[in-house]
């Protein structure tokens, strides 16, 4: 099964800390590699992670997650 991109979305986090699965790591890869959106959508999760690795803290500030998914779900309309 394909992985749409709300399913690459929901992991990109786990993606970039490294705690998924290889199988769905490999999806996901195969998704982001056709998905110019989805990539977009990774490069700025990641500037965002070094900004918050760059404090010295490995914790993403409260609410982080949940903010996100909301514009996710909001561009995912337009
Ligand atoms: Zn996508």
């Amino acid at each position: 099964m394909a992985l749409n991109c709300k399913h690459v979305w929901k992991q990109i986090s786990d993606y970039i800390d490294g705690t998924v699965s290889p199988e769905l790591r490999e999806e996901i890869e195969i998704h982001l590699a056709g998905c110019r959106h989805c990539s977009a959508v990774l490069d700025s999760t990641r500037n965002i992670l070094v900004l918050v690795a760059d404090d010295r803290t490995f914790n993403l500030p409260v609410g982080y997650s949940e903010r996100l998914h909301k514009k996710l779900e909001q561009a995912m309309k337009e």
